[in-house]
């Protein structure tokens, strides 16, 4: 498949920064695809994780931010296990998305910023991810209170969804990664 990149202002294009984020040397992919053909939203994806990284490779810029694949993901890792060069692909991703709310380029099609942001609240506050509360944060954003609740008596009847707070999560540990997150940010700023 041809891959057009356009012209980006910054010369050097993400790369850096995404290596930066992530702690993932990029030069080593050699284009398997491995990891777009383990991914289970690849084939929904107009940019396949493969095909990010060679962008990225080719010093795409912030036209990357626009990628539907960076929101799609879901943060299974499988395109990470399967890489044969061990690329963490799913930490570049990852990278992709704290760049596209830093710059304000993300795509609100679908509220998954909202998601993320619903589910990093409830883990922040909780320790691991607390289903009704990460529910309640995303409808109170959304304000649609009954859009796809059709599945939620049934996951409430076979347990699939936690009614209670999780229990024995290290919430003091939780605290501390996002501090620590929240002052390295800071430090670059
Ligand atoms: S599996 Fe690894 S080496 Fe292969 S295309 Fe994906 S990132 Fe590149
Ligand atoms: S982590 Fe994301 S990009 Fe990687 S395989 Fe899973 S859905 Fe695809």
């Amino acid at each position: 498949m041809a891959i057009t990149i356009k012209k980006s202002k910054d010369t050097e294009g993400l790369i850096h920064r995404v290596e930066e984020i992530s702690g993932v040397d990029l030069s080593v992919c050699y284009q398997c695809k491995k990891c777009t053909s383990g991914c289970p939203v690849s084939k929904l994806a107009k940019s396949p994780p493969s095909q990010m990284i060679r962008r990225l490779q080719l010093k795409a810029g912030d036209e990357l931010l626009d990628s539907d694949i960076i929101w799609m993901c879901v943060s299974c890792e499988t395109c990470s296990a399967r890489c044969p060069m061990g690329i963490d692909v799913a930490a570049v991703v990852d990278a992709l998305r704290t760049l596209a709310l830093e710059k304000k380029a993300a795509k609100q099609e679908g509220n998954v910023p909202l998601f993320n942001r619903a589910f990093l609240a409830t883990v922040r506050l909780f320790g691991r991810t607390y289903d009704i509360a990460m529910i309640a944060a995303y409808k109170m954003g959304t304000l649609k209170f009954m859009a796809d609740t059709e599945k939620f008596p049934a996951m409430l009847k076979k347990g699939k969804i936690a009614l209670l707070p999780p229990m024995g999560a290290d919430r003091k540990t939780t605290r501390r990664i996002f501090k620590k997150v929240k002052q390295s940010k800071a430090n670059k700023e």
